[in-house]
């Protein structure tokens, strides 16, 4: 049996579906090949977009982190979290220490809208607001008070769905979930009242899920009202083919019936509302020293086809504003990177250099090999292609180039730095202090430790 040494980096759904094919594709070879998989993390805690991105009710996504365990598991996965690539280690260091590098680093920053007033306070972007009620190491539980009694959410993907139920929804519905108790106080004295989710295009082109959406139609206490004649697909398409998009996309079929559904519906008169908007786009954020509201665009599909604003303006009143727009891949030190597509340019996974052709030895998975789309789930055939690459690559007895590596050579180089990183042995007693604050405050199997001091005292084996 011949052996591999490779280095994942991130630990998020698109590392650990690579590490797990590495092991299993690995051990299917004609020639097996038993690869060791270091997964290295900047965070100390392992997984990613399922513990930092999907949102605290949803615990069926959230059980995805239960499978991944069992990839972090295996005798051949060691978790090395707390080591950062640009920071603690280098590119050059894991070329030198495994026999192949699979960057998986999703895609943390946030896209802008490029409209006056987008850094006013109170305008904000998704992503901040996401890792602030995941309980991101990054996010202080302090920057986030609820005082905006109408937020307008610019964006029609499913994070601003996510974004605009937390906001919405009876708080104490997320009593039982992980979300850290000053998120949770925070949110149980939300002055929110109103959010208005605001689509640039119709109710055809929104990006949303229909079992996402029509969660929000479900929610106790919330009217969810659709804005007037916007529920129609075809009211600002000058080609009249919106609705025909349903023909051939099952979801826009979904997403269709139910907007219709809602666009039907009596208000009851709730205390919370949430409004739907489509065919509007986002002009400039109103205020001065902090958000007072949105101005959006009336947009139109012209007989070309091409979206255009028609100049009719409208004002949101709005003391918050979250732009949804989606994320973007950041680069990483050393490693080819395209900022237009905020992807590394690959083949199938393999990391291309600037004259087009592979580099040896390096991979890419997840989002920032492919960009922002698709559910978790997508992550798995995505890391599957790039594994099917590396071992075609380098097992068995594929030309490694570079010089030998030495197996340890990671962890003389760390030691020789005096980094401890965080094994998965110090993650378990996060995992059991979790465990331990939610019984102490009598909610649900876990509660998330409120800031990265209190976990990274946990994993030092501190109370
Ligand atoms: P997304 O699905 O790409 O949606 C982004 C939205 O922002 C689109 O409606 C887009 O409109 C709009 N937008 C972009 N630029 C804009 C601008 N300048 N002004 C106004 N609107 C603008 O991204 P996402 O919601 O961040 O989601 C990312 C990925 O995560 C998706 O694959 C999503 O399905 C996934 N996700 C899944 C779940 C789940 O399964 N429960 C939860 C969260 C996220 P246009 O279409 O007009 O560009």
């Amino acid at each position: 049996m011949t052996t591999l040494s490779v280095a994942v980096v991130g630990s998020g759904p698109a590392g650990l579906y690579t590490a797990e094919a590495l092991i299993k594709q690995g051990a299917a070879l004609e020639v097996p090949c038993r690869v060791s998989v270091d997964v290295i993390d900047r965070l100390p805690t392992p997984y990613g977009l399922v513990r930092y991105g999907v949102a605290p009710d949803h615990p069926s996504i959230k059980s995805i982190a239960e499978y991944l365990r069992g990839v972090l598991e295996h005798d051949d996965v060691r978790f090395v979290g707390g080591v950062r690539l640009g920071g603690e280690v280098t590119r050059e260091d894991l070329l030198g220490s495994y026999d192949a590098v699979v960057y998986a680093t999703g895609a943390m920053r946030d896209r802008r809208m490029g409209i006056d007033g987008e850094n006013l306070p109170g305008s904000c972007a998704a992503t901040d607001f996401v890792n602030w009620y995941c309980g991101h190491p990054d996010s202080d539980p302090g920057s986030f008070s609820l005082d905006a009694e109408s937020v307008a959410v610019v964006g029609v993907g499913n994070v601003a769905v996510d974004v605009a139920r937390v906001l919405i929804r009876d708080p104490d519905e997320l009593r039982s979930t992980d979300v850290p108790q000053p998120v949770l106080e925070t949110l149980m004295a939300s002055k929110v009242r109103e959010v208005h989710v605001i689509g640039r295009r119709g109710s055809a082109q929104a990006k949303f899920t229909t079992k996402e959406l029509r969660e929000l139609g479900e929610l106790a206490g919330v009217d969810i009202v659709v804005g007037a004649g916007e529920a129609d697909p075809d009211a600002f398409d000058a080609t009249g083919r919106s609705s025909a998009l349903a023909g051939s996309d099952r979801r826009v079929r979904g997403n269709l019936a139910v907007i219709s559904d809602w666009a039907a519906r009596v208000p009851a008169g709730h205390p919370r509302r949430l409004v739907l908007r489509f065919w509007l786009r986002p002009v400039r954020v109103e205020g001065t020293g902090h958000v007072t509201g949105l101005t959006v665009e009336r947009t139109r599909i012209d007989e070309n086809g091409a979206l255009t604003g028609t100049g009719e303006l409208e004002t949101i009143p709005a003391q918050m504003v979250l732009r949804s727009v989606g994320y973007q891949s950041v680069p990483l030190p050393g490693v080819p990177f395209d900022e237009r597509s905020h992807t590394v340019p690959n083949d199938g996974g393999r990391v291309l250099g600037p004259d087009g052709a592979p580099l040896p030895r390096e991979y890419v998975a997840g989002w920032l090999k492919r960009g922002p789309t698709g559910v978790i789930g997508t992550n798995k055939s995505d890391a599957a292609q790039t594994v099917r690459a590396l071992l075609e690559d380098l097992c068995p007895g594929g030309a490694r180039g570079g010089d030998p590596v030495r197996p340890g050579a990671m962890e003389a180089l760390l030691a020789a730095r005096a980094v401890a990183p965080v094994s998965y042995a110090d993650w378990l007693r996060v995992e059991r202090a979790e465990a331990e604050l939610a019984a102490a405050l009598g909610r649900g199997a876990r509660v998330k430790l409120p800031s990265r001091a209190e976990i990274d005292a946990r994993c030092r084996g501190g109370r």
